[in-house]
């Protein structure tokens, strides 16, 4: 499979590794987005979030606070952002990963949300609560 990722798991690619278990694996984005941006991925190829089993999504996330914790220690970053990208085009490499993102004061890092507050109705709230409800599997 031309997976970069699988490629990194089984040796073939190097990575800078920081963490690494039965499921899991942890190493250095190679943009270094800001200092210690960290991939996590589990070993097991899933494309995204929409494939994940809710047993291996435990097993990756079980991970993910002392990850965090050990890069708010490390780096003393302002906050920390994570992030996932499913599909393109926002996501550009097909294993899941989880980008755990250290943020420091001015670090140019583009991620803030929208802020539409006041512009969705009440019945627009209802609506969209009524859609997503009927979806959960
Ligand atoms: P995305 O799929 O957009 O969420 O992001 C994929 C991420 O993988 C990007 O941030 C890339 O910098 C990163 N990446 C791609 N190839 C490598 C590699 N060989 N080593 C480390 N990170 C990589
Ligand atoms: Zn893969």
């Amino acid at each position: 499979m031309d997976c970069i990722f699988c490629k990194i798991l089984q040796g073939e690619i190097p990575s800078y590794k920081i963490y690494e278990d039965d499921y899991v694996y942890a190493f250095l984005d190679i943009t270094q987005g800001t200092k210690g941006h960290t991939l996590v991925i589990p070993k097991e190829h899933v494309e995204n979030i929409y494939d994940l089993t809710e047993e291996l999504a435990e097993n990756i996330f079980r991970v993910i606070p002392k990850l965090a914790k050990a890069l708010k220690t490390s780096f003393n970053p302002i906050g920390l952002n994570i992030v996932n990208n499913n599909d393109k085009p926002l996501q550009s490499v097909f294993h899941f990963h989880l980008h755990l993102i250290p943020r420091y004061e001015n670090d140019g890092m583009e991620l803030s949300t929208i802020n539409n507050y006041g512009k969705t109705s009440d019945k627009s709230f209802k609506d969209i609560v009524k859609t997503i409800k009927k979806n959960i599997r």
